[in-house]
């Protein structure tokens, strides 16, 4: 185990852009490395992406690997889970973190398999341990009710999927420069049962909601579907997003991908105004670290108004549109 050194991080990059995890990962990859006294280097896959090296570079990766070929231009599942075994057979990595987007949970659990090591899936937390340099990777676990500190004894690399917004962005240092490494596309081995047909866009509101600095969740306590417009003019006038707990969204209200907490995403917004939410574990695993929370709740001993910054007690169908007049 001892010929595996570096943390690896994998930069996922899809239809021309680098994914924001990338820039968290690098920096919690930064600190792992830091204190294990070995290299930072990021993994990019995909077509016409040895341009995201530069960025990488500025933001902390010494070395960046990138095999790029038309071949990986659109992610399918088996061909990138072989690539990068094969990278990791050559290079040997100590530890490797991947994003827990929809494209990293599912590369990094086929990839791990190929490579025959074990991977903590969506952590939140990973630490290393002083005594033995081993990757303590946290996540919650029953249902958010403990935190699981999960190790991998006896392979390498030790490989976790990490939770976007789980981590700040590292910073930009402009100039900062490091040396790529091209590995080969190898068309007879990196093969896939599987055919790459169209890409389809899935329709939404076109904000992504990791990204708003402002969210206005709703909750049971919207009570229908509807609600969520009056929701949604209080984000328009925010220039914000609609979110909502799970209640909403098991009650056919609103879509899954709007769901916040632990079995939907994890935001961190400027501002987060929760109406009609009782700010169980579960939703607030995915929305406790926004800057201002704010919580609309008829009922003051709900769990959110300890919580929020502002707590305001009311019925939001009067206290959002007094918000709106406000506003106007
Ligand atoms: C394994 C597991 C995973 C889970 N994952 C998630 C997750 O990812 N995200 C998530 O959100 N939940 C999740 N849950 C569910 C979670 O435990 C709660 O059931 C859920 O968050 C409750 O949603 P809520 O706050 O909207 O509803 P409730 O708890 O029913 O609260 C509704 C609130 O609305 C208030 N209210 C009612 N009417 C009004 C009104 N007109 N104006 C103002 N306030 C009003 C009430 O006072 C109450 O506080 C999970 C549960 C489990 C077991």
């Amino acid at each position: 185990m001892k010929d595996f050194k570096n943390v690896w991080i994998f930069a996922q990059a899809q239809r021309g852009k680098l994914s924001p995890t990338a820039y968290e990962l690098l920096t919690a990859g930064r600190k792992l490395a830091d204190d294990l006294g070995e290299k930072l280097c990021a993994v990019l896959l995909g077509h016409d992406v040895e341009k995201f090296a530069k960025d990488l570079f500025e933001h902390g990766a010494d070395t960046v690997y990138v095999c790029d070929n038309p071949a990986l231009e659109n992610y399918i599942d088996d061909v990138y889970a072989k690539v990068l075994a094969d990278m990791v057979a050559e290079y040997k990595p100590n530890k490797f973190l991947l994003p827990a987007t929809n494209l990293g949970r599912s590369l990094s659990a086929k990839a791990a398999v190929f490579i025959g090591t074990g991977l903590t899936a969506d952590a939140t937390e990973v630490v290393i341990n002083k005594e033995d340099g081993q990757l303590h990777a946290t996540r919650p676990t029953f249902g958010g009710n403990l935190m699981a500190t999960i190790t991998c004894a006896h392979t390498r690399p030790e490989m976790c999927s990490l939770r976007p917004m789980s981590y700040e962005k590292a910073a930009r240092t402009e100039g900062r420069m490091g040396d790529v490494i091209k590995f080969a596309f190898d068309p007879a081995k990196h093969t896939s049962l599987a055919k790459f047909l169209q890409f389809i866009k899935s329709e939404g509101d076109g904000l992504d909601l990791s990204e708003a600095e402002v969210i206005v969740a709703g909750g049971r306590g919207v009570g229908k579907a509807e609600g969520f417009n009056l929701l949604k003019k209080l984000a328009d006038r925010l220039g914000g997003a609609v979110a909502a707990s799970r209640a909403p969204v098991d009650n056919g209200w609103i879509d899954y991908r709007y769901q916040i907490g632990l079995t939907g995403r994890t935001v961190k917004p400027k501002l987060y105004i929760a109406c009609g939410i009782s700010g169980q574990i579960q939703h607030m695993a995915g929305m406790s670290g926004s800057d201002v929370i704010v919580a609309v709740n008829k009922d003051p001993e709900a769990p959110i108004m300890k919580v929020a910054n502002y707590a305001v007690e009311g019925d939001l169908y009067d206290v959002i549109p007094a918000m709106l007049e406000v506003l106007k």
